[in-house]
């Protein structure tokens, strides 16, 4: 099949492998080798590879309505709306089809909200090394630094201030301000959590100036965190909760959940032809239910500390840094920029783990995996270690 990479256009360095197969936590590719997999698509596939209770709602669903277009009601997609305004709080619900599509629909509702409640306020104040997707309009409410350049020139309004400093939030907010948007923990920059206190600073102030709380919670929702959103951990509810990844467990799906009060869309604002359909809406019913079943969560928790307390051994040992994050969302600081080669060296090793930035190691197994698993990952790692990263003299 090599013969044929070059038919996709480059996006990306990938290795020549191509991937058939996947089962729980293990990938395997055409040459028959079987691969550990902590990254799972990018968070995505949160019951892990082909999971029975995904696959069983794909296969039922498929002979029996897969696309009746958008402009109608179809039965997986009102459950899944129902479903998640009682799991969530929040009233209503769009589908989409990607995380950077639920944020354009986030940003799109704010900037309608702002016309008509905030006297024509469109800017939403978004955070340094944040990440929100690659549409436009989402590389530009995104702060990372690489992108600066990157297709100019960017969709205007997007104030950036540095995570964790209210006193810049505060500042940046003016006439023209709609709403403020982040990731609670920001997942692409590192695994960089902005902070309980700041969290519920950030809901005091844009209460208190009669503004809107968007969460992308794309990476952190669907029980990632332990909780099934992040912002559940802290007591109080967003304005607006962007969901994708998890959602689907591998399926494109994601969502833009918003308050009652907040949702101002008129027909014809927001659509597109995929949004909502059944078959996609099934697999999020299917997801939602399996990370809803009792004990799953705390399951996330309790794996997430076993991990915690394995990376930690793992950095005592070969002198590396912190172990941040929150129950399978966790990230390991290497305090050297050797990422990129321990990556390659596990993956040779036959084990997927990801290198957000030069100097960190993320970890985003399947919510479900097991702690021999867990113990496998770190024997790898610690051998690749050995080899790749010893410890500075
Ligand atoms: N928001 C966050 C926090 C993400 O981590 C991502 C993807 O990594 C996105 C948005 C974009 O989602 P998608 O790649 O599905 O468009």
């Amino acid at each position: 099949m090599t013969a044929a990479f070059d038919a996709l256009m480059t996006i990306t360095h990938r290795p020549a492998t191509v991937f058939l197969r996947g089962e729980g936590s293990w990938l395997f590719d055409e040459a028959g080798r079987r691969y550990l997999d902590f990254v799972q698509g990018w968070a995505v596939n949160c019951l892990g590879h082909s999971p029975e209770p995904l696959v069983r709602a794909l296969a039922e669903q498929a002979p029996r309505l897969i696309n009746c277009s958008p402009a109608f009601y179809n039965e997986p997609m009102v459950r899944l709306a129902a479903a998640l305004r009682a799991a969530s709080g929040l009233e209503r619900s769009f589908f989409a089809n990607s995380g950077a599509e639920a944020n354009e629909g986030a940003i799109k509702l704010a900037r309608k909200w702002g016309q008509v409640h905030r006297g024509g306020a469109h800017e939403i104040v978004t955070f340094d090394q944040g990440f929100h997707g690659r549409t436009l309009a989402t590389m530009s409410a995104s702060g990372k630094a690489a992108w600066a350049a990157l297709f100019e020139p960017k969709v205007p309004g997007f104030p950036k201030v540095p995570l964790g400093d209210l006193a810049a939030v505060e500042a940046a907010i003016g006439e023209r301000t709609a709403a403020v948007l982040l990731e609670p923990i920001q997942g692409e920059a590192g695994v960089i959590p902005a902070g309980d206190d700041f969290l519920k600073d950030l809901r005091a102030l844009t209460e208190a100036k009669g503004m809107l709380l968007i969460l992308d919670e794309i990476q952190t929702g669907m029980g990632r965190t332990g909780r099934l959103f992040h912002y559940q951990h802290l007591g109080f509810h967003p304005d607006i909760l962007t969901l994708g990844k998890g959602l689907g467990g591998g399926v494109p799906l994601a969502a833009l959940l918003a308050r009652e009060a907040v949702c101002c869309f008129e027909a014809g604002d927001q659509g597109g032809t995929f949004n909502g359909n059944p078959l996609m809406t099934a697999a999020g019913l299917a997801v939602l239910k399996t990370v809803t079943a009792p004990g799953f969560l705390e399951g996330v928790v309790a794996t997430g500390a076993y991990l915690t307390e394995g990376l930690q051994r793992l950095s005592a040992k070969n002198g590396f840094g912190a172990v941040r994050g929150r129950g399978l969302l966790l990230a390991l600081e290497l305090g050297r920029p050797v990422g990129p080669a321990l990556v390659e060296a596990a993956r040779e090793a036959g084990l997927l783990i990801n290198a957000p930035r030069p100097e960190c190691l993320r970890f985003m197994p399947a919510l479900n995996v097991g702690r021999e698993e867990v113990d496998e990952m770190l024997a790898i790692l610690e051998e690749v270690c050995g080899a790749v990263a010893p410890m500075p003299a």
